[in-house]
């Protein structure tokens, strides 16, 4: 029998769980538990870290899981980098499921950096009123250039002072809509939205937002991954699932 170990945190991997709930497959959804209250699953879920390489190896064996589905964020480098080493120590095939970077279209304005200390830097100069979409894990090394007034968009309203001096706080969860987000550069009179190249739909309404108001874009490149197998779409996972049971890969 198929026991299939989803990594998730992202809308992909509840559409997976989705899927294999309805085909009846058993699954077990992981999330790190960063957010406070996560989306109601159709499969059980766990959450919390797995303690590393040792841990996410020894709960593959423990856990008799047959398929690992890293279904984390482009983001997620640290697990998805476990999730390869750990595969390959207990056995266990990997099929990453992961967006399509985006691409810029005629009308951006986007300047790409390779990471996050980059992006501080480039934001160095005048004062700007700057939308912050990179949820809240990564805001206190924007501290290094206070001078600005962010724009924070954030799942769970932030517990404690915020580690930048002028910030504007609006608690929301994706996905978005071009109009709302519109709106939201328009009313908060953003001159610079600062983001992760996450792909997928539920966040590229700031891309479209920003190119209709001719809003420049610092796009935060992804995180080189060690080669695995990879796929973008759900039903590409459940016929890897089909195929690999067959041919023990
Ligand atoms: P990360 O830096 O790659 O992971 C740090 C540690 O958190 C991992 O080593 C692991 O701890 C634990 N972890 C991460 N994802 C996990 C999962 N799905 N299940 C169990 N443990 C997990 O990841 P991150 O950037 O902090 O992201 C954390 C979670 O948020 C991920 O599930 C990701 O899909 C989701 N997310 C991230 C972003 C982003 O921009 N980074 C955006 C949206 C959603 P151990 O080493 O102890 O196993």
């Amino acid at each position: 029998m198929r026991n299939i170990l989803i990594l998730g945190g992202t809308t992909e991997a509840t559409a997976l769980a989705q899927a294999l709930a309805q085909r009846g497959d058993t699954a077990v959804l992981s999330y790190a538990g960063r957010v406070e209250t996560p989306r109601a699953q159709p499969v059980p879920v766990r959450t919390g870290g797995f303690g590393g390489v040792a841990g996410l190896t020894e709960y593959l064996r423990i856990n008799n899981v047959t398929h690992l589905v890293d279904a984390t964020h482009p983001f997620a480098a640290t697990m998805s980098e476990n999730a390869v080493v750990a595969a390959r120590e207990a056995g266990v095939p990997l099929a990453a499921l992961t967006r399509p970077a985006w691409q810029p279209v005629p009308g951006d304005n986007w300047r790409s950096v390779p990471d996050i200390p980059s992006a501080v830097q480039a934001v160095a100069g005048d004062s700007q009123r700057v939308f912050l979409a990179l949820g809240r894990m990564h805001l206190a090394e924007f501290a290094a250039q206070p001078q600005h007034h962010y724009v924070l968009r954030l799942v769970d309203p932030p517990l404690g002072r915020l580690p930048l001096p002028q910030t504007t706080v609006i608690v929301s969860r994706g996905p978005f809509r071009v109009a709302d987000d519109t709106y939201l550069m328009r009313e908060h009179r953003i001159e610079l939205v600062v983001c992760k190249n996450a792909g997928g739909d539920g966040a590229s309404a700031k891309l479209a937002a920003a190119r209709g108001l001719g809003i420049p874009v610092l796009m935060i490149d992804r995180p080189v991954l060690p080669p695995r197998r990879e796929m973008h779409e759900v039903a590409e996972v459940l016929r890897w699932l089909d195929h690999s049971a067959n041919l023990g890969v």
